[in-house]
């Protein structure tokens, strides 16, 4: 394993049932690097992230986070699960919380940190991430894209090594998606390493080093984005692209 790999997957399968979700899926994720994956719906891209978080089995083939296999449960994998920040479409805060308790929450529970210091911490995040008026209120009283902003800054508060992305703006009006994105661009910039899923074309081209294209559970290309997007190599590739662009 590479020392410099904090992601390794080595010939992930999996199904569900007869559905062949993952094939033979080979991936390295690079400190500091900015993956973006794209791909038509129902390729895997989600399948493929909660495999790399374990909230998904695989059949076969070996997954490692920061040169740690990652066992099937256990401490370990609390433990590995702890360095992996993970941002859904749908915001999956605490709704009976406030945005501040949001993003306490694990930091005391799970890095078992006190109170003031977890506080602290979390106050800083939120100013980050633009949010840092909302404290006291409660997910429903903000926008989608305050809310987006508010679980970037819950995972950042467990101090991930690396931060998934799953589709974070496909669930937000479209004047809210820009913010959203200006946040994940600005952790780019900051050197967190990201594995991002999106249809969102242009933030693919701007932050991503590498671009890898899924589609039917394989990865088809796995390229820089301005290859990518300006000499495909595929023509399942080439038909996606006719269809977004
Ligand atoms: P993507 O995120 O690229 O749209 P997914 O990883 O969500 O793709 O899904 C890949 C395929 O696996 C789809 O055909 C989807 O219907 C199927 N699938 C996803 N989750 C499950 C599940 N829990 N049980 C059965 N099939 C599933
Ligand atoms: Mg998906």
């Amino acid at each position: 394993m590479s020392s410099r790999a904090l992601v390794e997957l080595h010939h992930v399968d999996k199904h569900f049932g007869p559905l062949h979700v993952l094939r033979d899926i080979n991936l390295t994720v690079e400190r500091g690097e900015v993956v973006v994956v794209i791909g038509p719906s129902g390729g895997g891209k989600s399948t493929l992230c909660r495999a790399i978080n374990r909230l998904e089995t695989i059949d076969s083939g070996e997954i490692a986070i920061d040169g740690r296999p990652l066992p099937a449960e256990g401490r370990e994998l609390a433990r590995l699960r702890a360095d992996v920040g993970m941002v859904f479409q749908s915001f999956n805060l605490f709704a009976h919380k406030t945005v501040l308790q949001n993003v306490t929450l694990g930091q005391i529970k799970v890095r078992g940190k006190d109170r003031k210091s977890a506080e602290e911490r979390a106050r800083g995040l939120l100013d980050r991430v633009g949010v840092g008026t909302q404290a006291d209120k409660y997910p429903a009283q903000l926008s989608g894209g305050q809310q987006q902003r508010v679980a970037i800054a819950r995972a950042l508060a467990m101090d991930p090594k690396i931060m998934l992305f799953d589709e974070p703006t496909s669930a937000l009006d479209p004047e809210m998606i820009n913010e959203v994105l200006e946040v994940m661009r600005q952790l780019a910039r900051d050197g967190m390493t990201m594995v991002v899923v999106t249809h969102e074309m242009g933030f693919a081209r701007s932050a991503a080093n590498r671009v890898v294209f899924m589609a039917d559970g394989g990865i088809v290309e796995e390229t820089t984005p301005d290859e990518f997007f300006t000499a495909p190599r595929t023509d399942r590739a080439k038909d996606f692209l006719s269809k977004i662009l």
